[in-house]
Formats: C-alpha cells, sequence, structure tokens
C-alpha cells in the first residue's frame, strides 16, 4: 500500500526540546478541550503516550473512537490501518488524523486487496467452486481488504478474539482462508485443536500458494503468509536462555509470534492479556515479555515491584509506530487550533460500508 507523502515539519518544530513540546501540547490540549480525543496504542513512546485520552489496543480505541460521537476531532497515535477503522466506525462530520502519514504496518502492507482477490479466485478455482470458503482477516489489515472480506461474507478478528472469530468461520462453511498474520492463524488453529497437516499456508506470488491442489482440498484453514516484522524477532531460543538464567520466570508472548515461541511460553496474549497477567501477578514476579519494547518497558515502570524484562536481547521496537512523535502531534494540533486539518484520514464510502460489515460482524461473533 502506498501511504500518502507526509508533509515536512516547519523548522519551527525542530527545535523544541521535551518539556517546550510537553508544555505546548498541554495547552493545545486545554485549548481544543472536548473538541479533541487523542487515543495512543499501547506501543507509542512515553512522550506521546502522555497525552492520550484513551490508551489501548486497536480493539479497545476502535471501540473508543465508534463511542466518541461528542467529539470532532480523533487523533489517532497509532498506524495507518488503525485509523483507517476509526474513520470507518465514526459519523462522517468526526476528523480522524494521523499525526504522521508515515506511520504505516509492515503486516497490513503485506496483503495487498488485488492481490487477495486474485489468491481468492485461484483457491476456489483449485478447491472447486462448491466449496464454501470463508475470509477472515485479522484488524491489522487495510480498509480495502476488509471491505472485500465484508463482501465475501466474513469477518475481522483481533488478537484477542481469533479463535472465537475461527471457530465461527469453521462452523458457517468449509474452510478458512485467514489474512494477513499466518503466525495469528496459525497459534488460534492450534490453540482449536486442528491437526497441522489441515493448516496450510499460502505464500504470495507462487501458484496455488506454493500448495498441490489434494493439500488445499484436504486443508480447514488456508494462513496468507504476512507476518510482523517486530514480532518475528522473538525465539525459542529466547525463552530456553531466559529460563536456564532465571528458573522461576513466566514467559508471556504475543500470538504474531511463531508457534513455536508461543508453544515454549507459559501464556500468550494480545497486549491487553499481556497487561493484565503482570498486573495482576504477584509482587516479587519476573516476566519475559515477547512484545513491542515501549509496552515492556512502560510495565517495567508501572509495575517495579515486578521484574519486568524483554524476551529478546535486542530493542523490538515497531518503528513505523515510531514514527508518531511528539512534535507531529504538536503540528496537527496547532493546526486544529487554528481551523485547519492536515493528515485528515477517509476511507471512501463504498469502502467503508463493506468494511464495516466485516467489523461488525466480529462485534455480533
Ligand atoms: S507491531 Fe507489527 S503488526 Fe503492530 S503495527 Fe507494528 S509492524 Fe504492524
Amino acid at each position: 500500500m502506498t501511504l500518502p507523502r507526509q508533509a515536512a515539519l516547519p523548522d519551527s518544530y525542530a527545535d523544541l526540546d521535551e518539556s517546550a513540546l510537553r508544555e505546548r501540547l498541554a495547552a493545545r490540549k486545554a485549548e481544543l478541550a472536548d473538541r479533541l480525543l487523542i487515543l495512543c496504542h499501547h506501543y507509542q513512546q512515553e512522550a506521546v503516550f502522555a497525552h492520550a485520552d484513551v490508551t489501548g489496543d486497536s480493539l479497545k480505541l476502535a471501540r473508543a473512537a465508534a463511542s466518541a460521537r461528542d467529539r470532532r476531532f480523533i487523533v489517532f497515535c497509532g498506524v495507518h490501518f488503525m485509523a483507517e477503522s476509526a474513520d470507518i466506525l465514526t459519523a462522517a462530520d468526526q476528523v480522524v488524523i494521523l499525526p504522521d502519514l508515515r506511520a504505516g504496518c509492515s503486516m497490513a502492507d503485506m496483503a495487498g486487496h488485488e492481490e487477495m482477490a486474485e489468491a481468492w479466485q485461484e483457491l476456489l478455482g483449485a478447491v472447486g467452486q462448491g466449496v464454501r470458503l470463508t475470509p477472515l482477516t485479522y484488524v491489522n489489515s487495510s480498509a480495502r481488504l476488509k471491505a472485500l472480506v465484508g463482501q465475501r461474507g466474513g469477518s475481522v478478528c483481533t488478537s484477542s478474539n481469533a479463535e472465537r472469530v475461527l471457530t465461527w468461520g469453521l462452523a458457517r462453511g468449509d474452510k478458512v482462508f485467514f489474512f494477513p498474520d499466518e503466525h495469528l492463524g496459525r497459534n488460534s488453529a492450534a490453540a482449536l485443536g486442528i491437526p497441522d497437516d489441515e493448516v496450510v499456508l499460502w505464500q504470495r506470488g507462487r501458484p496455488l500458494g506454493g500448495n498441490p491442489v489434494a493439500a488445499l482440498k484436504k486443508a480447514k484453514v488456508i494462513l496468507w503468509n504476512g507476518c510482523c516484522s517486530v514480532h518475528m524477532q522473538f525465539k525459542a531460543e529466547h525463552v530456553r536462555q531466559w529460563r536456564a538464567k532465571e528458573p522461576d520466570i513466566r514467559v508471556i508472548v504475543h500470538p504474531e509470534c511463531r508457534r513455536e515461541v508461543v508453544r515454549a511460553a507459559d501464556l500468550y496474549g494480545s497486549t491487553e492479556r499481556i497487561i493484565q497477567a503482570i498486573r495482576e501477578s504477584p509482587p516479587g514476579s519476573k516476566w519475559a515479555i515477547g512484545t513491542e519494547i515501549n509496552l515492556v518497558n512502560r510495565l517495567a515502570r508501572l509495575y517495579p515491584d515486578k521484574a519486568s524484562h524483554s524476551l529478546s536481547p535486542f530493542q523490538c521496537l515497531c518503528s513505523t509506530m515510531y514514527r508518531i512523535k511528539p512534535a507531529y502531534l504538536l503540528w496537527v494540533l496547532d493546526n486544529l487550533a487554528a481551523g485547519r486539518i492536515v493528515n485528515r484520514i477517509t476511507v471512501d464510502q463504498e469502502t467503508a460500508a463493506q468494511a464495516k460489515i466485516a467489523l461488525d460482524r466480529m462485534l455480533e461473533i
């Protein structure tokens, strides 16, 4: 997906130090008051996170946007697909803004809507037109991909409800085509007890996704081979290293991690589930956490009576999310205060209507 070009920040923002940015952001927030809602994803850096009205994972933030009917301006400190979902779920007179238009998601970019439509036809041709195929997409996907899923009778899912949505998809048809995260799909299928030989990987760019027709006919779940570049950095070896160093450590990882990492961990779950596990654990607990570093560092600060470490020895940072800097946030708020809207994210009406079908279906499930 090609993101719109981000305008260069005026020079006057480049020289602002941390405390000036903090003060000016607080003043602008107070000025825009109840016309404004700032949403922040858990992976945001602290200097942005500190200005949030609502924090959460993508599902919680989408819900917050949908219920904020009284706020005219919704500034989404997340990535592009999240702002698109907010635009789909809000009213036409509400404005959704992404402070830096370069904040995309590499996983969402791995599933283009045209590629998906072609693969869909190819798969149907291979397994037979009479076979009932249900598409499911992780919320980490473009609005156009969600729209194709909505058109074809499928649903969106999140990392909190993927197993439930997959169960629904399998109950309503013969097979599920799962986009774009291979690992969330594989971990969810394994949790439901689906045998490995009924789960196949569709490799983009290869005829029939690189699968024999017999394997596609047998499969219950066909996984698109997208992934998260951040969660792919965690390895089963890291789990073994932590256990050797700290025998009483507990390991919790996000389901975007590879199957072998999830299998080696004690627990896995969405970012909200990870936060809950650390918060509710007894004082003195030790955790190795397989998710984005800003969240891990925040958990370490918020719960100093527990030891929270990154599972990986390397900094697993979502570099696109990190593009949302305090200066960009201030720049969009300054423009709003001056009566100008910059960096608005809009989804055209037809795409929004079809994508909303898939989003609403998830909420019903
Ligand atoms: S952490 Fe991974 S899935 Fe989440 S926004 Fe970043 S690249 Fe996308």
